[in-house]
């Protein structure tokens, strides 16, 4: 492979480039949209954090099927009001094909999670329109199934794909949610041209590693970040452990200025 390619995002604020060529990006903000308050102060406070996207999930691939599954369709319309209002771009996950076309309208990056990493339908389906993909690895995914999957959906016709590290099972789930695989990023580096983005947040399972994680990550030159940031993570209804109050989400982002790629 030659160049790193670019992915470019036109957001509200302008257009955003992922890649080894550009600044960091960062995404943030929490596993589930709970409700209006708490996803306009969230994308408020990550805003002014720095943040360029804002995260949240509609529709939730929960491992137990009597756990909160997203608020759906409600959900997206929080989404859009809060990219209306704060400007940032919306990443949200695709689980089902059935819902693509809404969350395209108002996601700025369609995002695959760990779990539909090789739903090769859904795939091509991602690969066939026109929103940048962000395509995770799969929980158990060698580089190079990751890598196939990837290229499914550019074989469907989508050249902005983003490839996101959160981390692969554990045999020690004892101390970690999953092994975040930071030495993924080099050696994707030399696999492919599209950019990296590492996902602290499911990576480590919990909030008090993510700072360091997140600074590991851009030292090993990961192009992006996706942190989970929630206005009160004791309440969460999703993923609160594992979450940054706005204030640490703050503080981290001062702390990353200083690590290394220009932010
Ligand atoms: C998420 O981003 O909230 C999520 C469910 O991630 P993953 O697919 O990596 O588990
Ligand atoms: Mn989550």
């Amino acid at each position: 492979h030659g160049e790193a390619s670019e992915v470019p995002v036109s957001t509200p604020n302008g257009t955003v480039y992922f890649g080894l060529q550009h600044p960091l990006v960062v995404v943030a903000g929490p596993c589930s949209v709970e409700n209006e308050e708490m996803i306009i102060e969230t994308a408020r406070r990550v805003k002014a954090a720095g943040a360029q996207f804002l995260r949240g999930g509609a529709y939730k691939p929960r491992t137990s099927p009597y756990a909160f599954q997203g608020h759906g369709e409600s959900a997206l319309e929080l989404l859009a009001a809060a990219r209306q209002e704060t400007g940032l771009g919306i990443i949200t996950e695709v689980m089902d094909a059935a819902e693509l076309e809404i969350i395209a309208e108002v996601a700025d990056v369609v995002q695959i999670g760990a779990r539909n990493m090789q739903n090769f339908s859904l795939l091509k389906k991602v690969g066939a329109q026109e929103k940048p993909v962000l395509l995770k690895r799969g929980m158990s995914a060698t580089v190079e199934d990751w890598l196939m999957a990837a290229e499914y959906i550019l074989a469907s016709g989508n050249p902005n794909v983003i490839l996101c590290e959160r981390g692969i099972r554990t045999f020690d789930r004892q101390y970690t949610r999953n092994t975040l695989d930071l030495a993924v990023v080099p050696v994707l580096r030399k696999l492919t041209h599209l950019p990296i983005m590492i996902d602290p947040s499911h990576g480590t399972g919990w909030a008090t590693y993510v700072p360091d994680t997140a600074k590991a990550a851009i030292a090993i030159g990961a192009d992006s970040l996706m942190i989970e940031v929630h206005p009160n993570p004791a309440k969460a209804l999703s993923d609160g452990p594992q979450s940054l109050t706005p204030d640490r989400f703050d503080s981290l982002m001062q702390e990353l200025a200083i690590v290394g790629k220009a932010m």
